[in-house]
Order: C-alpha cells, then sequence, then structure tokens
C-alpha cells in the first residue's frame, strides 16, 4: 500500500531533502521525528508554565484591567465590558476604553450568593419562628404561608430559619 509512491520532501526537523513514501511523512528519519516530538512538547510545558505565572501575577495586583478580569475568569473581555454596562462588574473609566476594575469587585462577583445574604444578615433585623409564634400567636402554617404570599425572603442558616422582621411587621 503506497509503498512504489515516491515523494520528494524536506525534513521538518533537520531540513535535509529526503524521499517519502506516503504524503503524510514530516520528517527524514526516526530521530528527526523523536527530536521534533520531544521539542513540542517541551514547548506545550513551557507555554503553559508561562500561563501559569501571568495568571499567579493577576492574581496578585488589586487594579485590573477589563483583559486581567477576563483571564481570571476565564471569559472573553466582551462579556466583562457587557457585565460592567449591566452594573454587575462596577468599573471606572480613566479615560476612552482605559477601564480599571479593583479586585474586590472580582472577589465579590465570585462570592457564593449564600455567602453574601449571611454577610448582610443582622440577627436583630430578623424574627426566629420561635419569635413570631409568641409575638402573634400564629401558627407555623400561618407563618408559612403569610411568607410564600407576600414572597418574604427567608434566610436559612443551618437549621434555623430567619424571617425578616419588617415585612411582618407591617402585615400582623
Ligand atoms: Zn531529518
Amino acid at each position: 500500500m503506497g509503498s512504489n509512491l515516491k515523494i520528494n520532501k524536506v525534513c521538518k526537523q533537520c531540513g535535509k531533502k529526503f524521499i517519502a513514501k506516503m504524503t503524510t511523512t514530516r520528517y527524514c528519519s526516526h530521530p528527526c521525528a523523536q527530536k521534533a516530538y520531544y521539542e513540542r512538547i517541551k514547548a506545550e510545558r513551557l507555554s503553559k508554565q508561562k500561563k501559569q505565572d501571568s495568571i499567579e501575577e493577576v492574581n496578585l495586583k488589586e487594579i485590573l484591567t477589563v483583559k486581567e478580569v477576563a483571564r481570571l475568569l476565564e471569559c472573553s473581555t466582551k462579556t466583562i465590558y457587557r457585565l460592567i454596562d449591566k452594573g454587575t462588574i462596577k468599573a471606572v473609566n480613566l479615560s476612552n476604553r482605559m477601564t480599571r476594575i479593583k479586585r474586590d469587585e472580582i472577589d465579590e462577583i465570585l462570592r457564593p450568593k449564600q455567602e453574601k445574604e449571611l454577610l448582610d444578615f443582622n440577627i436583630s433585623n430578623y424574627y426566629t419562628m420561635k419569635e413570631l409564634r409568641n409575638r402573634f400567636s400564629i401558627s407555623d402554617k400561618a407563618i408559612y404561608e403569610i411568607i410564600k404570599r407576600e414572597q418574604i425572603k427567608k434566610v436559612k442558616i443551618g437549621k434555623h430559619i430567619y424571617i425578616p422582621k419588617q415585612p411582618i411587621d407591617n402585615i400582623l
């Protein structure tokens, strides 16, 4: 199969002319093919390392460019500009197309939603179920119905449920 084929080629590794039996042959010999293979592996490893190094460098910065943010979040710069337009990411425009973003902004949008709620959580603004029952002489079932009907955002921490005081006070 193809054994009669003779194709004049130039070795991609050493540059010598040689005769190949297949159109896909790129190297004159096995050593050249092997050398090319190892060089490719080495180059790939190097570029991977370089990428890693610069990511770490970006990670240490407090003020980021849109490009750097895109790299950190592994998305396109277009997505970042869209998030800025939407107000999801707060950015500062130094001048046209010179946008800077604070690192905290990125940490903020990456923080899980629940954790964000916990940060805002101030227990004195919430009733526990027990407090509600005692204060308003109301059953758990009735409480849940009100929460559902009024679409009150309750906070669940472990087994405990906390209900914001303000909407409840307005209703009951
Ligand atoms: Zn060669």
